[in-house]
Parts: structure tokens; sequence; C-alpha cells
């Protein structure tokens, strides 16, 4: 069989990241914050931020005030706090993005604060007060989950088959 030339394996090989870390930027930020992320994820003993946990997050995010429209979203718990399925409760998301930022340093920070902000702000838009927050929702000091919740995700709570 015969050998690649090592100059076409070369030219194969994707720019050269510094080891152990990505080569590839998350959706939305630069190189330089998605590298930051990354080393975050790689050190954390939280559980709920592994690598990717972010890149998902913010995906997750943006999926949950994707459809069209002006009618409320209702976030849902997850049936399962494994890590995967964690995140079919957006305000999971929302709560890893936070952990997130806490830990990077001023400019990486600063950089995935401002899209957070945005999604914040569509979130905030988009989401209904609880006004029993106190009494109804976990972790209830978090703005985001200060909000009516445990409906289908689209519909509203009283609809809830539970
Ligand atoms: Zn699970």
């Amino acid at each position: 069989m015969p050998r690649k030339r090592p100059r076409a394996l070369r030219a194969q090989q994707p720019l050269r990241a510094p080891r152990g870390l990505p080569a590839e930027r998350i959706h939305g930020l630069s190189l330089r914050t998605s590298r930051a992320i990354e080393r975050v994820e790689r050190r954390s003993d939280d559980y709920y931020v592994h690598r990717g946990a972010t890149a998902h997050a913010l995906r997750r995010y943006r999926a949950f005030l994707r459809p069209p429209g002006r009618r409320p979203r209702y976030p849902r718990h997850s049936e399962c706090d494994c890590r995967g399925c964690s995140f079919d409760d957006v305000r999971h998301a929302r709560d890893v993005l936070e952990t997130v930022l806490r830990q990077l340093p001023p400019r990486p920070r600063a950089e995935l604060r401002h899209r957070v902000r945005a999604l914040d702000a569509e979130y905030a838009a988009r989401t209904l007060p609880d006004p029993f927050a106190d009494r109804r929702q976990w972790r209830a000091h978090l703005w985001w989950r200060r909000r009516l919740a445990n409906g289908h995700e689209g519909a509203p709570p009283w609809t809830a088959k539970t």
C-alpha cells in the first residue's frame, strides 16, 4: 500500500492547536475565548461543567428561544439529573453558563457574558415571572429560575400532564 506523502498528510491536518486544547471555536465566540472556556471545563471539579458543556449550554439556550412568535415559553424540569438529561431544563443550561462565567479570566468572561446577556434579554422577554417563585422554584435567588415553569416547553404550566 503506497504511503501518503508527508506533505499531503500535513495539508490534511487542521491548524495546530496547543496540546490538549481544541482547534475549534465555540459557535459565536473567538478561538481565544473558546480555549479559555475549554480550560475551565477541563479543570472544573463540578460534575456538570465538563468538556463541551458550555457549547452545549449555549446551543440549548438558543434552542429554547428559537421558536418564532411572541407566545411565552415555559422551562421544564429534566426527568433525570445526569449530565445529558439535565440540559432538558433550559435553566440548567443557564446555571452552567453562570458557573463557567465566574471561573473565566476577565477578557473571555466579557466576551461570553456579552453572548449570554443577549440570550438573557430574550429569555426575560419570552418567559413570565412567577410571583410565587420563592415558594415554588428551586434556587429562586437566581433570576432565571423566578419564571413560570413546569409545563411542557412551549405550553402553559396548567396544561401539564402530571
Ligand atoms: Zn439522564
